[in-house]
C-alpha cells in the first residue's frame, strides 16, 4: 500500500491523500475540516471567462457557476478522487451508474463497437445491451480473463473496452496492463470499474487504464449512507465528457453527498486493511467447510488468478463468494440465523451483507452467455454464489454467524 514513485515531500502516499488530498485551511474561518457548500450558483463576472472554461469542462480555475458542473465541496471530492488514482481529473456523479452512462454516451457514438466484460455490475451490462444498440452502438459482452478472446473481438471500429476486476460476483480478474497494451494497439481506449478492488488494491491508470469508474456508494463512502460514483481519468478526457454527457445527463452529485463520502475517504485506508484480513480468514474457515463447495476469493492459492492477484493487486478485496450444498435451502434460513450478517444487495458497507444469486436467474436477468463463457461462469460460481461482503464486525463474530448459517 505504499507508493514507491512517491518521494518524501513531494507527493503524499496514498494513505496520506486519502485525508489531505483537496482540502485546504478554509481563508474565511480557519477551518480545517471541509465545510459544506450547499449553494447551486455561484456569482460571476460576464467576460471573465469563467462561463466558458466551464462549459468546456475546464475546471482547473475553479469557475463555480452551477452545481450541475461541480460545486466547492463535490469539487474536494474530485480532487481527493483523483489523488488516490494518480489522476489528473475525476467527475462526481449522483451514482455509480451515472459515471458509466457519461462514459459511454461520452465516449462511443453511432458505428462505434464497444467490448464489455460478459460478467461486471448488472447495471452496467444491461446498460449496454439494452439501451446502446440504440444508439447504433455494436456491442460484444467477453470474458475479458481471456486475452485471445479479446483479441479475436476486436472490430476495426472497436472503440471502448470496459472492464471490471474483480468483477462481481465472480472475483475473476483482468490484466489490466496486458488489456491496455492489446487496446492501444489497436486504437482503443479501455475503462475499468474498479469498485471492488478501491484505489487501496489496486490504481489502474498507472497500469495503462485511460478511465477508472467508482461506484462511491460501496467501500470508497464504507457507511452505506449515500449514493455517489465517479469518473476518473486524464484531464482533457474528462472535460470533454463532463461538457457533454455529465452536464446534460444531469446526474450531478449533491454537496451533502459529497461531504458525506469525503468524511467516508478519511478512513477507507485503515477499513480496507481491517476488511481485506478479515475476508482472508473469512474465505480460508469457508474453504474447510464440508457444506462448502468452492470458494472464489483473489487472495486463495486455489484462484485460478491467484498470480495476476498478487502481481495487481496490493491486498485482495472484502467480497468472498461461495458455492454451498442446497443453496436454496440455506438462503431462506440466513435472514433468521445470521445475527450480524444482513441478507441484503449491495456491498462495501462497514456492516456485512450476503446475498445469494442463483446462476440461472443471473444468466436470464442480465449475462444471456452459452457456450465456452457459460462454462466459465459456472467454473466460479457453479449452480449459484453467496456474495459476502465483509464488514468491519470482528472476524470472530462473523464467522460465528456463518457458523449458526451452516449448522443442520
Ligand atoms: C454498485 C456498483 C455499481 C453501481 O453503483 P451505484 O452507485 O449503485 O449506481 C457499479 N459497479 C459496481 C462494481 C458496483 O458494485
Amino acid at each position: 500500500m505504499t507508493d514507491k514513485s512517491a518521494k518524501p515531500g513531494m507527493k503524499p502516499q496514498p494513505m496520506t491523500a486519502a485525508v489531505h488530498a483537496g482540502l485546504a485551511v478554509d481563508a474565511a474561518t480557519g477551518a480545517i475540516a471541509p465545510n459544506i457548500s450547499m449553494s447551486v450558483n455561484n456569482a460571476f463576472r460576464p467576460g471573465d471567462g469563467a462561463f466558458s472554461a466551464a462549459e468546456a469542462g475546464d475546471l482547473v480555475d475553479l469557475p463555480y457557476l452551477y452545481a450541475r458542473w461541480t460545486n466547492p465541496t463535490v469539487r474536494q471530492l474530485e480532487q481527493r478522487m483523483a489523488a488516490l488514482e494518480n489522476a489528473e481529473e475525476a467527475m462526481a456523479t449522483a451514482t455509480g451508474v451515472a459515471a458509466i452512462a457519461a462514459l459511454f454516451l461520452g465516449t462511443l457514438k453511432a458505428g462505434d463497437h464497444l467490448i464489455i466484460s460478459d460478467v461486471c455490475y448488472a447495471g452496467a451490462r444491461e446498460m449496454a445491451d439494452t439501451l446502446l444498440p440504440g444508439f447504433g452502438i455494436e456491442i460484444s459482452a467477453v470474458n475479458l480473463s481471456d486475452l485471445d478472446a479479446v483479441r479475436a473481438a476486436l472490430r476495426l471500429n472497436t472503440r471502448l473496452i470496459h472492464a471490471e476486476t474483480p468483477c462481481n460476483p465472480l472475483l475473476r480478474l483482468t490484466d489490466l496492463a496486458e488489456l491496455a497494451v492489446i487496446a492501444h494497439a489497436h486504437g482503443a481506449l479501455v475503462s475499468v470499474d474498479s469498485t471492488v478492488a478501491t484505489p487501496v488494491a489496486t490504481r489502474p491508470l498507472d497500469l495503462g487504464v485511460d478511465f477508472v469508474i467508482h461506484s462511491l456508494t460501496k467501500f470508497i463512502n464504507g457507511h452505506g449512507d449515500a449514493l455517489g460514483g465517479i469518473l476518473i481519468g486524464r484531464k482533457a478526457d474528462v472535460a470533454r465528457i463532463r461538457s457533454l454527457a455529465g452536464v446534460y445527463l444531469g446526474a450531478a452529485m449533491s454537496a451533502s453527498n459529497a461531504w458525506l463520502i469525503l468524511r467516508g475517504i478519511d478512513t477507507l485506508f485503515p477499513r480496507m486493511a481491517q476488511v481485506g484480513a478479515s475476508a482472508q480468514r473469512i474465505a480460508e474457515y469457508l474453504s474447510a467447510q464440508p457444506k462448502v463447495i468452492g470458494v472464489s476469493y483473489p487472495g486463495l492459492p486455489s484462484h485460478p488468478q491467484a498470480e495476476l492477484a498478487r502481481r495487481q493487486m496490493n491486498f485482495f478485496g472484502g467480497l468472498v463468494s461461495f458455492q454451498t450444498r442446497d443453496p436454496h435451502r440455506l438462503a431462506a434460513l440466513m435472514p433468521d440465523r445470521l445475527r450480524y450478517i444482513h441478507y441484503a444487495f449491495s456491498l462495501g458497507h462497514q456492516r456485512s451483507i450476503i446475498v445469494y444469486l442463483d446462476t440461472a436467474e443471473m444468466m436470464a436477468s442480465t449475462f444471456k452467455l452459452d457456450g465456452a463463457a457459460a462454462a466459465d461462469y459456472r467454473r466460479y460460481a457453479g449452480d449459484g454464489v453467496f456474495r459476502l461482503s465483509v464488514g468491519l464486525e470482528a472476524v470472530e463474530d462473523i464467522i460465528a454467524d456463518l457458523d449458526r448459517a451452516l449448522a443442520d
